[in-house]
């Protein structure tokens, strides 16, 4: 294997402390789209695996010096790897990051069902932030969000939020992650969502591809039902008299829109910059790719034998960061491609030609892009108008377009 220095190192990692899940969610990625890798790796991440991780994520910022590493503990379920084996992990990244310049953020991405003040205790100690899962309303997440035994999970999630809440643990609440369903109500999940009072909070699309498509795709030509979804969610929100809560995925678009950079892989094309140790020291690319196809998300390095810039090397690393040049034809021509950067590369796979495609979302990702541009072109003119008025005293330019007078899209 060639082991050329990727051109810019990783700054996100994502390390698989526990390979199980005591949730079992219809349509988890991990488990139940096309990969089933889990099953061949241990349960829990052994101590010489989390040991070296640590070293290996170490040696690679040393080089890097990126302002900013986040450590993502992810699972299946994280905390099923035990507060003391999750505090043991968090302990020894701070100490490889001392005399580093370098600030390091970890963060704990939970189903929320297992946290206690036990966990909340440790994280506080080493610093850990927790991100929860959350559908929206109690009907919607236990829709989804079931333990094995069919039970919902809502309660124990809310119960845990309750302590995020608590001042003594509040600084440790990362936010609320929530997996868009079209069988809620967009208004009614994004309002349960900000009742929780998280300090930002992110809407992501269930994972597919165009040969085994998202729930409600393919849609009739203009039916457009994750467009239609999120931006009646985006429209709560935006026209709120106060600003509720960040939304990344909202506000990355705005900031696109109004000449900013991408602060969330769904949106530009600069790719993932995310790279996954296993509970067995196998070195991956983006666990979403477990939605394409059996091993699709594999490498072949391991933390034992080789660093993450080796690991770099592999063609799928530079696929995912290519940017436009590297997008298929019809997504070079787009006219929204600054903005939509063709989406989640998982997204474009086809089984005839690969990822050579658009997203199996173009269309309602294109309706998306141009309804917050015009909800956004709208604000600024209504600003500008009543700019003009402070400054004419009342006196109104004739090129200047009525503030509502955007289509909606729902
Ligand atoms: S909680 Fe997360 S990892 Fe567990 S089954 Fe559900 S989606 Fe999968
Ligand atoms: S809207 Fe469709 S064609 Fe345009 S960049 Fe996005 S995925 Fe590609």
């Amino acid at each position: 294997m060639p082991c050329e220095p990727t051109p810019r190192g990783f700054t996100q990692f994502v390390v698989k402390l526990h390979s199980r899940c005591n949730l079992a969610c219809p349509d988890c990625y991990v488990y139940e789209l096309r990969d089933s890798g889990w099953s061949a790796q241990p349960r829990v991440m052994p101590p010489a695996v989390m040991e070296r991780t640590v070293q290996r994520i170490a040696e690679h910022v040393r080089r890097h010096r990126p302002p900013v590493a986040r450590v993502m503990l992810h699972g299946g379920e994280p905390l099923l790897a035990g507060p003391r084996r999750i505090g043991r992990f968090a302990e020894a990244l701070r100490a490889a990051f001392g005399g580093l310049d370098t600030a390091l953020d970890v963060v704990v991405q939970t189903n929320g069902a297992l946290l206690n003040r036990t966990y909340l205790d440790v994280f506080r100690t080493w610093g850990v932030r927790v991100g929860v899962s959350l559908e929206g309303t109690r009907e919607a997440h236990d829709r989804r969000r079931r333990h094995h035994s069919g039970r919902g999970s809502h309660a124990d999630v809310v119960r845990s939020l309750a302590l995020l809440r608590d001042p003594e643990y509040r600084p440790l609440y990362g936010g609320l992650l929530c997996t868009v369903s079209l069988d809620a109500d967009p208004v009614a999940t994004y309002e349960a969502l900000v009742a929780e009072e998280p300090p930002v909070l992110d809407l992501l699309m269930p994972h597919g591809t165009w040969q085994f498509p998202p729930p409600g795709l393919p849609a009739e030509p203009g039916a457009l039902p994750y467009a239609r979804w999120l931006a009646a969610a985006f429209d709560r929100w935006y026209d709120a008299p106060e600003r509720e809560v960040p939304v990344r995925l909202f506000d990355s678009l705005v900031d696109l829109h109004l000449g900013g950079a991408a602060t969330s892989e769904v949106w530009g094309a600069l790719g993932s910059d995310v790279v996954v140790v296993q509970p067995d020291g196998s070195i991956e690319q983006n666990d979403i790719l477990k939605a394409v196809h059996e091993g699709a998300a594999h490498t072949g390095y391991h933390i034992d034998a080789h660093g993450f810039d080796e690991a770099g090397t592999h063609p799928g690393f530079a696929a995912e960061r290519a940017g436009i040049t590297g997008l298929c034809a019809q997504c070079r021509a787009c006219p929204v491609v600054d903005i939509c950067g063709g989406g989640l590369r998982t997204h474009r796979y086809r089984r005839e030609n690969g990822f050579d495609n658009p997203s199996c979302y173009c269309a309602d990702l294109r309706a998306l892009i141009e309804h917050v541009r015009d909800r956004v072109s709208g604000s600024l003119r209504a600003l500008a108008k009543d700019c003009h008025k402070a400054v004419t005293g009342g006196a109104i330019l004739p090129i200047m377009g009525r503030s509502a007078d955007v289509e909606p899209l729902h």
